[in-house]
């Protein structure tokens, strides 16, 4: 089932920017009240228009009267008359009077359909190059996006989105549970369970290694480096879908079966300023699971990455620095005398330090 839903956010537009988006809302003023003039004045002499016909009349008018439009993105443009023949229609219907002209300071804002812009995180891309900061990311993962309004108000700037999304289906999750996510093992569960690496990953990590050693080898921007590269490039993709149709199939299964879902807080800056690929990789993978998670499960609670999930015991908490060495899969406490399964261990303080109580499980 698909529901509509809107979200509002603050953006943080720059020194320029703010120009830019002043000027937006300028043009899609203008537009509205020159076309609502034309449309009045034609209505007298029994004149009807429709969107087609208003925007060809504008089109053909503005190169003249109005060029600095032209700054501004059609995009926007069309939008305001988009929203003014809505108005039109219900007048010529005799349900309505025309609208008054658009004041300065009065509902200062623009719109744009959702074919014009694109989210990558937090920022917002508009037409014409207009990267923006946003306060939060989006709220869903959207189906379809169905335009955007950025609006001025107190000095402060918005964007109010409206979109299409897949409503989760009705939620038969229960308990929390929490999740060690790892490099080699895609996450280990609290509960023991264990999701790992697609296999196909090994053969295009193998590939990539090979093939970025031929690259080295050719001489630079010869045809035989571009093929390569090219080469690299699309090896470098597959892996990355093959770890997204993972990532994917995983939260769905974890999301499904679990209410709350403990995880340990990444540090995303820290991680991106990391040059080295196969680590980017993985990093850009937790990255995803978050992501994912965030959306489809009920609750996700974090967890600061402040003490050593993996060296304490999760059962009477004596820390034990042996384990501290990564090539430690398993260890027995030497207090309580309990097995461990080190990344299994680590889920499960995950999941106590998210205010939760584990049950003993039987993994081992
Ligand atoms: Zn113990």
């Amino acid at each position: 089932m698909t529901v509509y839903r809107a979200m509002k956010t603050k953006i943080y537009p720059n020194k320029q920017q703010k120009i830019l988006l002043t000027k937006a809302i300028g043009v899609a003023r203008l537009t509205k009240n020159v076309c609502l003039d034309k449309l009045k004045k034609d209505y007298k002499n029994n004149i009807k228009h429709n969107y087609f016909s208003i925007n060809k009349w504008w089109n053909s008018i503005k190169k003249i009267e109005y060029p600095f439009v032209n700054e501004v993105s059609k995009f926007i443009q069309e939008y305001a008359i988009r929203d003014l023949d809505k108005l039109v229609k219900k007048v010529y219907d005799g349900k309505n009077d025309f609208p008054d002209f658009v004041k300065k300071g009065e509902n200062d804002s623009f719109k744009i359909t959702g074919s014009a812009f694109f989210f990558i995180g937090k920022i917002i891309n508009l037409p014409k190059g207009l990267s923006i900061k946003m306060g939060r990311s989006l709220r869903w993962e959207p189906l379809r996006i169905f335009n955007v309004t950025i609006s001025k108000k107190g000095g402060e700037w918005f964007a109010a989105i409206q979109m299409l999304i897949k409503q989760k289906s009705i939620n038969t999750a229960m308990g929390a549970v929490g999740i060690d996510l790892g490099v080699s093992t895609l996450a280990t569960l609290s509960t023991g369970e264990k999701f790992y690496n697609p296999k196909a990953e090994k053969i295009y990590r193998k590939k990539i290694a090979y093939l970025s050693r031929s690259l080295s080898r050719k001489k630079k921007y010869s045809r035989n480096w571009y093929k390569a590269k090219r080469k690299l490039a699309k090896t470098y993709m597959r892996l990355t879908n093959v770890r997204k149709d993972a990532i994917n199939k995983m939260t769905a299964n974890i999301s499904s079966k679990y209410e709350i879902i403990a995880l340990e807080r990444l540090h995303i800056k820290e991680m991106l300023k990391n040059n080295k690929l196969a680590k980017y990789i993985s990093d850009a993978s937790l990255y995803e699971v978050r992501k994912q998670l965030e959306y489809k499960a009920k609750k996700v609670k974090y967890v600061n990455r402040y003490y050593p999930s993996s060296q304490i015991c999760s059962i009477c908490n004596r820390r034990n620095e042996e384990v501290k060495s990564l090539s430690v899969r398993e260890w027995t406490c030497p207090k309580c005398g309990t097995k461990h399964d080190r990344d299994v261990n680590a889920a499960r303080n995950i999941l106590v330090a998210a205010g939760h109580k584990v049950k003993p499980v039987d993994y081992l």
